[in-house]
């Protein structure tokens, strides 16, 4: 059995960002010479956050325009008082800080038009991404 984990940095130049990281999973897999199990895709911050979807520029946007809608940075949220950016840890909750992919016959099983996004709420910053495997 194989247990793998490494991270990679991302830096986001906005507030609010999705950015595509499928093909640094992928180079990970590729690197590691891994078969079949499952990968974790994870990221160690509260005000970001992994989702898998389609990369298109409209829909990346779209995902940006109702995080702030459903989240409203301009609401008086409590947390604002300490570091102005409650709708960051609030959508990160809800969306999550994880997902987990399985890999077969050393190809992850995304569909078609799934990719890994890294959601960020709260940039500019430097985020990391941990890839965690478990299998052969
Ligand atoms: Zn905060």
């Amino acid at each position: 059995m194989k247990f793998l984990h490494e991270r990679f940095e991302v830096r986001t130049k906005e507030r609010f960002e999705v950015i595509d990281v499928t093909d640094k999973v992928k180079e990970f897999i590729y690197n590691n010479s891994v078969t079949n199990g499952l990968l974790s895709i994870s990221v160690p911050h509260t005000t970001a956050a992994i989702a898998i979807n389609e990369a298109e520029r409209g829909l990346m946007e779209d995902i940006v325009t109702s995080i702030r809608s459903l989240f409203n940075p301009e609401r008086a949220w409590k947390h604002n008082l300490v570091d102005n950016n409650a709708h960051a840890h609030l959508a990160a909750t809800f969306i999550g800080n994880s997902r987990c992919v399985s890999v077969v016959n050393g190809t992850i099983q995304l569909g078609r038009w799934q990719r890994v996004l890294l959601i960020e709420m709260d940039g500019p910053r430097s985020r990391l991404i941990e890839l965690t495997f478990v299998g052969e």
